[in-house]
């Protein structure tokens, strides 16, 4: 954390027309990464992305860890400051992700899942045609190969891939006109009736109350 923050206050010096990404270090310790915010902050920069969290993402969609990080990163930040969230990038997950103050994402999650044979959603990933057939995707992918898209890996990544960037364009959207909380619920319901294991709903709710 201390190197990373050390990194950053040297490039600080060294850039004029770019923008230098503030990395909050920290790992597990709220504590730390506590700390972490503030130094970038007093420092300065533009531009902040939280690291370090892609070991606990994946666990059958335990956000609170994550969302606890995010939530207390936006407080710290300047809100005219974009907040980027390295490896995250299941379409099911960024709308909370984005509740919470993140705004940029980056993640090859869309190859990973479609290697694997997973099929995004907005509501999650699956292997389920029906639930596949319940969404029924407007991507130009799934209108060309139908069925035939879940044994090709190459149109399975561009549909995940097509899903991930429409799912994080509606969510612009929404946080413009306000219709944030709305799409969550409908999220939930559906997700959960899909998935009934998943912990998204309940560590959700843990990180709303507090
Ligand atoms: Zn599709």
């Amino acid at each position: 954390m201390n190197q990373t923050i050390e990194r950053v206050a040297e490039a600080m010096q060294l850039v004029e027309r770019a923008v230098v990404a503030g990395v909050q270090q920290g790992g597990r310790f709220l504590d730390l990464r506590e700390r972490s915010i503030r130094a970038l902050v007093d420092l300065g920069v533009r531009y902040v992305a939280l690291g370090s969290l892609v070991p606990f993402f994946g666990r059958n969609h335990h956000i609170r860890f994550a969302g606890q990080v995010i939530r207390q990163a936006r407080a710290l930040t300047p809100p005219d400051v974009p907040i980027h969230l390295y490896g995250a990038g299941d379409p099911v997950e960024l709308p909370f992700y984005v509740a919470l103050g993140c705004d940029v994402f980056d993640s090859s999650a869309f190859v990973h899942f479609a290697r694997d044979g997973w099929y995004m959603t907005p509501f999650g990933a699956t292997k389920d045609p029906a639930h596949a057939a319940e969404f029924g995707c407007p991507c130009p992918y799934c209108r060309e190969a139908d069925s035939a898209i879940w044994n090709d890996a190459r149109q399975l990544a561009r549909h995940n891939l097509w899903t991930v960037v429409d799912v994080v364009r509606r969510l612009g959207e929404l946080r413009r006109t306000g219709g944030l909380d709305d799409y969550l619920g409908e999220v939930l319901d559906r997700h959960t009736r899909w998935f009934p294991e998943s912990q998204l709903a309940t560590s959700w709710r843990e990180v709303m109350d507090g």
